[in-house]
């Protein structure tokens, strides 16, 4: 059997991409060398309790498109993420504002915690590090006790040898608001992701459990083009060099309780706890039937020879100069074409993975 295409890596990058080309006529083969189809955003159903496997995900979006899209599919449930910091037996509201500041200081008005903001940041005379932007941004307290020892653990480093960019994505505000993201639409697909990828899929030939790599004359002859979306460093057989990631070990056990911490995501902000954050799933959604079990899942920062497997990249001017001469190649192919988080060696939300998605297909049209 001929492909149209052939889509190495089954997760919400190709198999959005295989929708749109399904729809449109095309014939896809899609692998992936993982076990299960999804990628990240996999869900495994423990006793009723859909599980998150490769962390929380929660969709946020402002993209009318992108919800229509969605939810086109399938069922979606409202989720609206409220995440709490635990700090040496104190519960803090995340992300920051008047609920944090009024925990921390006892101040009750924005202008009273803006005050102490400033009066704690005056020492800051130059943004040099992650440090500095910090302290500028919420004050020493709240940097020592809710910022440090998490980002620690998780970029491995200490703050003063971080980029302060890395802090912009944190939101500050004065008003009583424990909303994490600000997106129109805030949700998460019934029952998990697993129903959207599947979906996604409906149409193409699926294959888990197949490596590029182990197959790459075959199935490449199988088809007229290629969408790539594993390590572009790993395609070109590493010839500039490895793309630095940061990695991310799970640890999962099940409890005979029904609500053990009392909302999904616990950030542990002490550095004399190895783990970043702790979440319990069914926050995300109850089970159908009474379970009294609730599965918890421990995330601890790791580097990627501990686990092998690539979270985050670390974009900064020496990893991003190497992907540059990676794509200088990729733009090159005649056949392969990139995208996804991996091959474009950037972080991504799952709103963003769809549009760059349905613009790859938009290109692919028009070619
Ligand atoms: P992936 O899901 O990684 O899919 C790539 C696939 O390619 C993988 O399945 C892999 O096995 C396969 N593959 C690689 N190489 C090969 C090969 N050689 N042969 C065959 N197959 C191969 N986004 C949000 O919007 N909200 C969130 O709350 C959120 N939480 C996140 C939490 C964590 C811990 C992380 C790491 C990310 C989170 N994201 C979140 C981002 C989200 O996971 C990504 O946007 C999305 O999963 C990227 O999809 P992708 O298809 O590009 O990559």
């Amino acid at each position: 059997m001929k492909y149209d295409y052939l889509i190495v890596g089954a997760g919400l990058f190709g198999s959005t991409f295989a929708r749109l080309a399904t729809d449109s006529g095309r014939t896809c083969l899609v692998i992936d060398k993982r076990q299960h189809l999804g990628g990240n955003v996999y869900c495994e159903n423990v006793d009723g309790i859909i599980v998150h496997k490769y962390g929380p995900h929660i969709f946020h979006t402002d993209s009318e498109e992108v919800f229509k899209f969605v939810t086109s599919l399938v069922k979606v449930n409202p989720y609206v993420n409220t995440p709490m910091a635990h700090y040496k037996g104190k519960m803090y509201n995340m992300p920051f504002n008047m609920n944090t500041f009024c925990q921390m200081w006892g101040v009750v008005t924005p202008q009273e915690a803006m005050q102490k903001i400033a009066e704690q940041s005056k020492c800051i005379k130059e943004i040099r590090n992650l440090e500095d932007k910090a302290i500028s941004l919420v004050g020493k307290d709240i940097y020592r006790k809710l910022i440090k020892g998490y980002t620690e653990k998780q970029w491995g480093r200490p703050c003063t040898k971080l980029p302060a960019n890395i802090i912009t994505r944190l939101p500050v505000r004065f008003t009583f608001n424990n909303r994490y993201f600000n997106d129109r639409y805030e949700f998460i697909p019934d029952g998990g992701y697993n129903s959207l990828i599947n979906k996604l899929l409906e149409g193409s030939e699926a294959i888990p459990g197949l490596d590029l790599f182990d197959a790459k004359g075959k199935v490449f002859d199988m088809c007229d083009r290629v969408l790539f979306t594993g390590r572009i460093d790993q395609f070109y057989d590493y010839r500039f060099g490895e793309l630095e990631y940061r990695s991310l070990r799970f640890n999962q056990f099940t409890l005979d309780e029904e609500n053990y911490q009392g909302v999904a995501v616990v950030n542990e902000t002490w550095g004399g706890i190895p783990y970043t954050r702790r979440v319990e799933h069914r926050h995300f959604q109850q089970p159908k039937e009474p379970v009294k079990k609730t599965v918890i899942t421990e995330e601890y920062p790791a580097s990627i020879k501990e686990t092998g497997e690539p979270y985050y990249p670390v974009n900064d001017e020496k990893n991003n100069a190497i992907y540059q001469q990676y794509k200088a190649l990729a733009d090159k192919e005649e056949k392969v074409i990139f995208g996804g988080r991996l091959a474009e060696y950037k972080y991504y939300d799952m709103d963003d993975i769809i549009l760059r998605a349905m613009e790859l297909w938009k290109s692919e049209l028009n070619r």
